[in-house]
């Protein structure tokens, strides 16, 4: 039994257009030439100029006291629940959660949490489906220590949660002793798309971090922020965990040049992933999740061809995209164009209509 992802077909044409996930994005040139410019030292020991700027610009962006480079979000939600919580712990998260679906059962494996999986639409819960989760604390239930939200909700459909929920959310949690985890992602995309700052977003969170290697295009990196002591103890986890680096500040660099060049343009990703819905959704029978920001989750089943069909036969025209839990995602980022989009319907067209 092999967990290798299989190779691509080398049969298949080039890539020409990849909605695979805004990870796929490669680095500009612009930011390569940042990169390479890098002013670095020993990240370990608190000594890359890049990287503690990185650190002082992401605490400032997301309004708390310190934050730390990562080498991956993954490490951060790890690292996260790590710091927060003990062995034995409850740690509550929407069912569709990354921490739960998509980190090899981390928590578990490391921290010897137990994640309660809490229903709702779109990868959110309403305050009254974590009202209902939580109770007092007895001698024989697990101690609920830690509630967990993804700004945007993932395989919700990139989903936005709205203010007055994360807010009552996190006034909840402190009301009953839980600490405040969000999984920020794609935190920024979110912003862009409601004018609501980060740091309001982030407001009543304990710890929050955001991806760089997603959206905002860097090649890797993630940046978690909170209070000064959360940030020494995650630090004792990047280290346990391997995570600690050297001269980042290579890589700390691309982050620094996507805060300044790749944030206001994700308004474009989200445009891009309008039109793609509302091409899609156009053909007879396509079911089609109205998208909120860059992600576009859609199903042709109704439409008499199977996701699995769709995205082979778009793969023999050299697009890329996969399903993802019963549905296709279609991600928009820095390397989709306008031009791209209007592609990609005109071929989904055509390969329906030959269905
Ligand atoms: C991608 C993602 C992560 C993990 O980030 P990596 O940098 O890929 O490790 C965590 N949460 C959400 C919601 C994500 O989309």
């Amino acid at each position: 039994m092999s967990y290798a992802p299989a190779p691509r077909d080398p049969k298949l044409p080039p890539i020409r257009i990849n909605l695979l996930s805004d990870t796929q994005t490669r680095p500009t040139q612009a930011m390569r030439e940042a990169m390479a410019r890098a002013d670095v030292g020993d990240e370990q020991i608190g000594d890359d100029p890049t990287v503690n700027l990185l650190c002082e610009r992401v605490a400032a962006l997301l309004g708390k006291e310190a934050a730390v480079f990562m080498p991956s979000g993954t490490m951060c939600n790890v690292a996260a629940t790590l710091a927060h919580c003990r062995p034995g712990d409850e740690i509550l998260a929407q069912a569709t959660a990354h921490i739960i679906a998509r980190e090899g059962g981390a928590h578990a494996a490391l921290g010897g949490f137990q994640i309660t999986q809490l229903q709702g639409d779109d990868g959110q819960f309403t305050l009254d489906t974590f009202r209902a989760a939580l109770r007092p604390p007895t001698r024989y239930q697990p101690p609920q220590t830690l509630v967990s939200v993804e700004q945007t909700a993932n395989i919700g459909g990139g989903t936005i949660w709205k203010q007055d929920v994360l807010v009552g959310v996190a006034d909840l949690a402190k009301a009953n002793g839980l600490i405040t985890h969000m999984d920020g992602a794609r935190l920024l995309n979110a912003c862009v798309a409601t004018g609501i700052s980060a740091r309001d977003m982030a407001s009543g969170w304990d710890s929050v971090w955001i991806d760089f290697s997603k959206g905002l295009g860097t090649p890797i990196g993630a940046v978690m922020a909170g209070s000064r002591d959360f940030i020494d103890q995650v630090w004792r986890w990047k280290q346990r965990l391997g995570g600690a680096m050297r001269q980042a500040g290579v890589c700390a660099a691309a982050c620094v040049y996507a805060l300044d060049h790749h944030v206001d343009r994700l308004a474009d990703d989200h445009a891009n992933a309008r039109t793609l819905a509302r091409g899609l959704a156009q053909i007879a029978g396509m079911q089609v999740q109205q998208p909120e920001t860059n992600l576009v989750f859609f199903d042709p089943a109704g439409a008499g061809v199977s996701g699995e069909k769709l995205v082979a036969a778009l793969g023999q025209r050299g697009i890329l995209l996969a399903t993802m839990d019963g549905r296709i995602r279609a991600c928009t980022h820095l390397d989709v164009t306008a031009a791209m989009i209007d592609e990609t319907i005109v071929t989904v067209r055509e390969i329906m209509r030959a269905a």
